[in-house]
């Protein structure tokens, strides 16, 4: 036999980014031994007809920091082709961790990755396999790894090993940075990817504080870019806020010599168009010989809530008066014509923020009284009964008790917008967020 098997008849897109075509593939003690042609017998041959063949995907936007430590098949990320995973995102990870920080950690993650806190203690127990980063690596290569795995060493983990509590309450002094410093370069040292940080508004720790690495001055984060770089190597991935955006990330990379890769680059950040800007500043970069790269994703960043817990209108001073309260007193604000009033002028179409016109996006998500509503535009089912559709997203809430609940995109749904972004040269896709969200979406 001249292969173990052969893939015959499928296009091949064989990731060097030239033109897709027709062809056969030939494997041979689990290496491609012939592409594009493949004569001669097989122990086995899979006709590929009709369909895509290609080497499996790098996804390198995951946060399996946790998962992985309960299940090495790194689930679902193998069932859409990806074979290698990049973990550590986003500045979030579980190493270093103390004993003692174990549980806000988790608490932490429950919140910004919407992990279950559940999952996460069965999972991982109190008593993790390690406290360092080289440990955690070595725990993970120990338990065996269905795909290839990379990850980041996160910058809330490492600050919140140095500083204690005061890591979500001010600046590291020069000393504590000298200690990240160090634990950064022993993380690379052991196979870390690079170093991860976040500086997003929205990245908020279990008790409201903001997550450790959103506290870190300037001169901290170049020092543990710094820290990694001087191993020789080394990636740094950035969720970005106001601190940390174009004009920081061209410093680093141009003082390092690091490649950046930032999170993310999403149509309507700041309006329709509003990311052509940040293609544009991209490329200026590029052209001036820096390695950043945006991060884009293929799918509309949906909200799926009830109105129990409206976290998507929390911005409005109308609905962060309601946290807190109780099921009974949110239902008699709901109610209010005022409150209704109010709610409908904020979010009225030509409104200038995310949340406007969010009905005519909205479908129900849930509806338990009535099933058949399921997934049907909010604004269909309200044109039907003849009233505005905010009277009936609020008024089936009170009905159902808050079991009634609603999705809509707020951010990457304009599919023109969106073209742009996916075909442009110096983007890449990302964004699957796999190991995070799983209450709310799936976007592997
Ligand atoms: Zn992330």
């Amino acid at each position: 036999m001249d292969y173990d098997l052969k893939i015959v008849g499928g296009t091949i897109v064989d990731g060097s980014g030239g033109e897709a075509y027709r062809g056969d593939v030939g494997v041979q003690d689990g290496k491609v031994v012939a592409l594009g042609k493949a004569d001669g017998d097989a122990v086995r041959t899979i006709d590929a007809g009709g369909l895509v063949v290609s080497p499996g995907f790098v996804d390198i936007h995951t946060h399996y920091d946790a998962q992985v430590m309960w299940d090495n098949m790194l689930s679902i990320s193998p069932w859409h082709g990806v074979t290698t995973a990049v973990m550590g995102n986003c500045g979030f990870g579980v190493a270093p961790m103390r004993p003692a920080d174990r549980q806000g950690i988790m608490r932490t993650l429950e919140k910004v990755e919407g992990m279950s806190y559940e999952a996460l203690e069965a999972g991982l127990g109190l008593d993790w396999p390690f406290e360092s980063y080289p440990d955690y690596l070595g725990a993970i290569k120990k338990g065996g790894m269905a795909i290839n795995l990379a990850s980041f060493i996160g910058h809330t983990p490492v600050r919140l090993y140095v500083m204690g509590d005061d890591a979500m309450e001010r600046e590291a002094t020069a000393d504590e940075i000298d200690q990240m410093a160090a634990i950064v370069r022993a993380g690379m040292e052991a196979g870390a990817l690079g170093f991860s940080t976040s500086m997003a508004a929205t990245h908020n720790a279990f008790d409201g504080r903001p997550v450790p690495s959103r506290l870190a001055g300037f001169a901290e984060t170049d020092a543990l870019i710094g820290a990694m770089a001087s191993t020789g190597r080394g990636i740094m991935q950035c969720t970005i806020g106001k601190k940390l955006f174009h004009d920081e990330l061209s410093d680093l990379a141009q003082r390092h010599g690091v490649p950046v890769t930032w999170t993310a680059l999403l149509s309507g950040m700041t309006g329709p168009g509003s990311h052509q800007r940040h293609l544009v500043k991209t490329a200026e970069q590029r052209a001036a010989g820096l390695d950043i790269v945006p991060q884009v994703a293929c799918r509309p960043i949906n909200f799926d809530f009830d109105f129990g817990e409206p976290f998507p209108f929390e911005l409005f001073p109308i609905f962060k008066e309601l946290m807190g309260l109780d099921t009974n007193a949110k239902k008699g604000a709901y109610a209010d014509p005022e409150f209704r009033q109010n709610f409908k002028a904020l979010t009225a179409p030509d409104q200038k923020n995310l949340l406007a016109n969010w009905t005519g996006r909205a479908v129900i998500s849930t509806l338990p009284s009535y099933p058949s509503q399921d997934e049907r535009p909010l604004t269909d089912v309200a044109r039907e009964r003849g009233v505005d559709a905010t009277d009936l997203a609020l008024d089936l809430s009170i009905e159902s008790d808050f079991a009634a609940r609603f999705r809509f995109p707020f951010i990457n749904y304009d599919q023109d917008e969106v073209r742009e972004l996916l075909t442009d040269e110096n983007t890449v896709v990302a964004l699957s967020d796999d190991g995070a969200h799983a209450s709310q979406l799936c976007d592997a």
